[in-house]
């Protein structure tokens, strides 16, 4: 390769410690291994799973790690064996990597194989501005999807993987719980599934009336509301929060014989009501990954049945990441989706 020291060189920004994180040069790969890609990262989507990672509550995560796995970019090398890229695609990254080998990698299940881990959470993620990664981890962007909507298909994928786990019918009742991010893609997909009555439950304001106009049929404040709904009116419920007060609601508001999703992370064991669960004789359902659906999830947001543009919020430069980071951590009520952009 032609390019001095000076070209091989690239900034990261690494998660450090409790709330902590800093900048600095790194060398870059000098060479690939077969079938390896260097991504140029354009755009970094920050998750409420990256603060949690830095408060250092998940378990999964030990510092010194780049975060970020919400990543679009565009290919910068292929190496040997890459086929199916060139140089200059635009691209978005499914950050999970499985062994590639056994049962549940084969069957396309890569997120069930014991061995998988995720760039950004377990791997060195794209707080960075290249990032090598298999090129099966690549999936090309219509040029109708900017890089910082791509971000989101990440955080789309899994609430499509949720979706299809549900078995939904026109015109039934739903509820999603919780108004962050996934909570409002949710909303979009359950109204594109045929969901009659969608409401979304919250606590913000701001993103409760986002979720109208991206299609919530009625929203509720849970500070104005402690029972926002009759008891025994829901199909179908999603748990987007992951409380131990979500999940009890969660069971409340749903009928006899209705289905609950479970998406939210509690990070610690929380008190469930068994006995109602089987009285009502409801179906428990858990999601994480679906790398099945990313396909779909790109021809959604292309046609536009699911909206990201009116979820993000703010927009940074990837110098001021860690100024990005600080934003989403103390300002809840004004950031739904916080975009970082490499220049
Ligand atoms: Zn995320
Ligand atoms: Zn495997």
């Amino acid at each position: 390769m032609n390019g001095g020291f000076e070209a091989m060189q690239k900034q990261i920004w690494e998660w450090t410690g409790y709330n902590a994180m800093t900048t600095r040069t790194t060398e870059r790969e000098r060479s690939l291994e077969k079938d390896q890609v260097e991504v140029r990262i354009k755009s970094i989507g920050i998750c409420g799973t990256d603060l949690h990672i830095m408060e250092g509550h998940t378990g999964f995560s030990q510092p010194p790690l780049p975060l970020g796995h919400e990543l679009a970019g565009v290919v910068e090398r292929i190496g040997d064996g890459v086929v199916k890229w060139k140089v200059g695609d635009r691209v978005c990254i499914d950050p999970l990597i499985g062994c590639g080998k056994c049962q549940e990698c084969l069957v396309g299940h890569k997120h069930r194989c014991r061995e998988s881990g995720e760039i950004g959470l377990q791997f060195p993620g794209g707080w960075q501005e290249f990032l090598v990664m298999p090129s099966t981890n690549l999936y090309k962007l219509p040029d109708s999807i900017s890089f910082a909507e791509a971000t989101q298909a990440e955080t789309i994928h899994c609430c499509l993987g949720g979706v299809d786990k549900l078995t939904i019918q026109l015109g039934q009742n739903v509820s999603v719980i919780g108004d962050g991010p996934t909570g409002l893609y949710y909303v979009q997909l359950l109204k594109a599934a045929g969901a009659g009555k969608v409401s979304l439950i919250g606590m913000r304001e701001k993103r409760l009336e986002l979720g109208i106009r991206l299609g919530a049929d009625a929203m509720f404040n849970l500070r104005a509301h402690a029972a926002p709904l009759a008891a025994e009116t829901e199909d179908i419920v999603i748990d987007a929060a992951g409380t131990e007060s979500s999940l009890r609601l969660s069971i409340e508001l749903l009928k006899k014989g209705g289905q609950l999703l479970l998406f939210g992370l509690p990070g610690e064991p929380i008190l469930v009501d068994i006995q109602t669960v089987v009285l009502k004789e409801l179906t428990l359902l858990g999601s994480t990954n679906a790398p099945q659906v990313w396909l779909r999830v790109i021809e959604m947001m292309a046609s536009g049945s699911v909206q990201v543009k009116p979820l993000i919020t703010q927009y940074y430069e990837f110098n001021e990441l860690d100024k990005a980071v600080e934003f989403a951590r103390n300002e809840p009520d004004e950031v739904v989706k916080v975009i970082v952009n490499h220049k």
